[in-house]
């Protein structure tokens, strides 16, 4: 797709009016003044937490920014294979993979060995490697994702807008000490916009999240801040339609000037827009990047050196922004401390830049702040489903702290590396770099996340049952034949948002029509009695609307008969009781993509990979283990059989 040649147009580039090109959005009036849910911010975070509350009419959610609309341009532009996994979750992959830019391979430069002011390409490597993800990694304006996830909200059971022009300025965190049940936030918010502007507002929320960036009031009302680096790195970075002769501009590229720093280009979407991101000098501690008067003048100037011997000729410069950023972390991303875990209950959460924040040579700022929401999402949809009980979402920050901290870590190498030595001539080896890069690329992928064992994640004691599942790492996906209708499909594709445990049964050896089968006794454990299934389901509601079982076969689908399989895998459903077709699939033999091979599953014995909402894999068990597999979810369910 082709767009932004006659200069920057923000919005869908599908449509051919540009006065039609963004919705209005916003809802109309005042704020409620009881919520289940308040969220703080209308960045990548609060929308992705958003768009996954919106789909439940029963949870009553807010969400509140101090903007006057919505975001036209500019901010975060990579997104990660694991981001457009999530992404397919919220049914919106296919457009971003129409509209973004691909990125495929990523180009080194370095200073010319005897001419130094000229720069020279060093290398290129495939940007993502080989199967790790059925998904790329792609580049698109955070606009166009917040427009997506506008859209997800506004077409959801709920029709969520965003309250614009609201700004948080106190939370009252619910009182410490007690069991937190019936205690609720207070927030007050102030009217930027419009007749009311100046009046406040307030509203009490059983949960407070707050999604508000980098300066968060709602971390500061909890008593946390952001610790970290106080040496700040400045940074330029522009959107430009230009004319260059710079052969990579169309790969992510990393320039190494001997004497004016570094440059990393980032392809965009529409074929002719880039993104240069500009070192600009380390600032002294304490001091902001604004004090020195930075102009977009300046930043050509700086880019054309860099680019030497090749010309940039800049026509447009759609966005541009110079900020200062370091690799920060609060000790907590709830209101609880660590030593009252056990006697309190959180009641207000920070998610995304509010707790973290990057650099954004390694593109996880934004990335890393959805996976937070999604984290947290599945999770307060539970407890205010009462589903699982509250102490659920101490989980919250002891899973997603964790990760920020290695994602901190392997950014504060990366940058680090990357750091140029700013007009001496030196600067770091174009090969370490290029070796880095290859890598660390699970992290910049996004596909490096691993919890540990907890409530949620099972010790990985069958982890050789399926070696390619692993435990506490998100469910790589494959492909498969579905059965029904012999469908080429991606098993990790049936994960949707919508808050809901799957367990993903592979068959073992043996005769499949026969009693004893392995598949066939699980579905007769889990149809019956004191099954986690029959447990878990409120009565009236469908049999796969708290736990889903799928199976997936080593045969060919012809091999197979689809009115011999268990009746588990084909439920009767909705209110004719019309039967569900697409729980069983088979290994797709003949397309060479057997997923028994792919992910080493064991043919012999099979097994039950079990995954969490957020596409993480909470365990791998025999297929007769069932004691274990009621267990796990005794853990942090609530039953509803009584
Ligand atoms: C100017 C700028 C440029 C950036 N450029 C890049 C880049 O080039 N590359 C990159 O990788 N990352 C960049 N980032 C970082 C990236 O955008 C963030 O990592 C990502 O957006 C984090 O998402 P978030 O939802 O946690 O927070 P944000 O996107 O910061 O969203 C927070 C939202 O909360 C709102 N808010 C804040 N306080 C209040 C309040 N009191 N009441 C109501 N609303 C409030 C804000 O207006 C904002 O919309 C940039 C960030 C900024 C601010």
């Amino acid at each position: 797709m082709q767009f932004h040649l006659n200069g920057f147009e923000p919005g869908d580039p599908e449509i051919f009016d540009r006065s039609e090109r963004y919705l209005a959005s916003g809802a109309q009036g005042s704020v409620p003044d009881e919520v289940d849910v308040l969220i703080v911010g209308c960045g990548p975070a609060g929308q992705t937490l958003a768009a996954q509350l919106s789909a439940f009419p029963d949870i009553k959610t807010c969400l509140v920014e101090q903007k006057p609309g919505r975001m036209l341009l500019g901010q975060a532009d990579g997104i990660a294979c694991r981001t457009m996994e999530m992404f397919h979750a919220f049914g919106f992959s296919e457009r971003v993979l129409k509209e973004a830019c691909w990125i495929n391979e990523t180009t080194f430069w370095k200073p010319h060995d005897r001419q130094d002011a000229t720069i020279v390409r060093s290398g290129r490597v495939q940007d993502v490697e080989d199967g790790l993800s059925e998904f790329p990694h792609v580049v698109l304006n955070q606009a166009r994702v917040h427009d997506f996830y506008l859209d997800v909200m506004r077409r959801s059971a709920t029709k969520l807008e965003p309250h614009y022009g609201r700004r948080v300025v106190a939370v009252r965190p619910a009182a410490s000490g007690g069991d937190g049940a019936a205690q609720r936030v207070t927030v007050t918010l102030q009217q930027l916009e419009g007749a009311h502007q100046g009046q406040t507002e307030t509203v009490t929320a059983s949960y407070v999240v707050g999604c508000d960036g980098a300066h968060s009031v709602v971390r500061t009302s909890i008593g946390h801040e952001l610790r970290g680096d106080s040496a700040n790195h400045a940074w330029g970075v522009m959107d430009v339609l230009a004319v260059t002769d710079f052969p990579d501009i169309r790969c992510k590229s990393f320039i190494q000037s001997a004497h004016d720093g570094t440059i990393i280009i980032i392809p965009r979407e529409g074929g002719y827009l880039f993104r240069l991101y500009i070192e600009l000098t380390k600032l002294e501690t304490g001091e902001r990047v604004a004090s020195r008067n930075i102009t977009v003048d300046e930043l050509i100037d700086k880019a054309r050196r860099i680019f030497n011997p090749y010309s940039l000729d800049v026509k447009e410069v759609p966005w541009w922004s110079v900020y200062e950023i370091g690799q920060r972390l609060t000790d907590k991303f709830d209101d609880v401390p660590e030593e009252e875990i056990a006697t309190r209950l959180p009641s207000v959460f920070i998610v995304g830049d509010a707790c973290h924040t990057h650099s954004p040579k390694a593109g996880q700022g934004m990335n890393v702040s959805m996976q937070d929401a999604f984290n947290l999402g599945w999770k307060l949809v539970s407890v205010l489903r009462k589903r699982c009980p509250p102490s659920l979402l101490h989980t919250y920050s002891a899973e997603r702290r964790a990760i920020a901290r290695e994602l901190i870590d392997f950014d504060r190498e990366w940058a680090a590396l990357l750091a140029s030595t700013h007009g001496d001539g030196g600067g770091t080896d174009p090969v370490k770099i290029q070796s880095y890069f290859v890598r660390s690329g699970r992290y910049t992928a996004g596909t490096a996340t691993h919890y540990r064992p907890s409530i949620l994640t099972g010790e990985p004691d069958y982890q050789h049952l399926a070696e390619g599942f692993v435990v506490g790492t998100r469910f790589h996906s494959a492909p498969v034949i579905r059965l029904a209708d012999a469908k080429p499909v991606h098993l990790g594709h049936v994960v949707e948002a919508d808050g809901r445990f799957r367990i993903f049964a592979f068959a073992g050896a043996g005769d499949w029509a026969a009693p004893n089968f392995g598949i066939r006794r699980l579905c007769d454990f889990l149809a019956e009695g004191e099954s986690p299934i029959r447990k878990y389901t409120p009565r009236g509601e469908d049999i796969d609307a708290m736990i889903d079982v799928r199976a997936v076969f080593q045969q060919a689908h012809r091999d197979l008969a689809i009115e011999a399989v268990p009746a588990l895998l084909l439920p009767q459903k909705g209110r004719y009781g019309l039967r569900d077709y697409e729980k069983m699939f088979c290994a797709d033999i003949r397309g060479g993509n057997d997923i028994f091979a792919i992910r080493g599953i064991d043919r012999e014995a099979g097994c039950m990979v079990v995954v969490r909402p957020d596409q993480y894999v909470a365990h791998v068990l025999p297929l007769d283990g069932y004691r274990q597999l009621a267990s796990f979810f005794d853990g942090f369910m609530l039953s509803h059989s009584e």
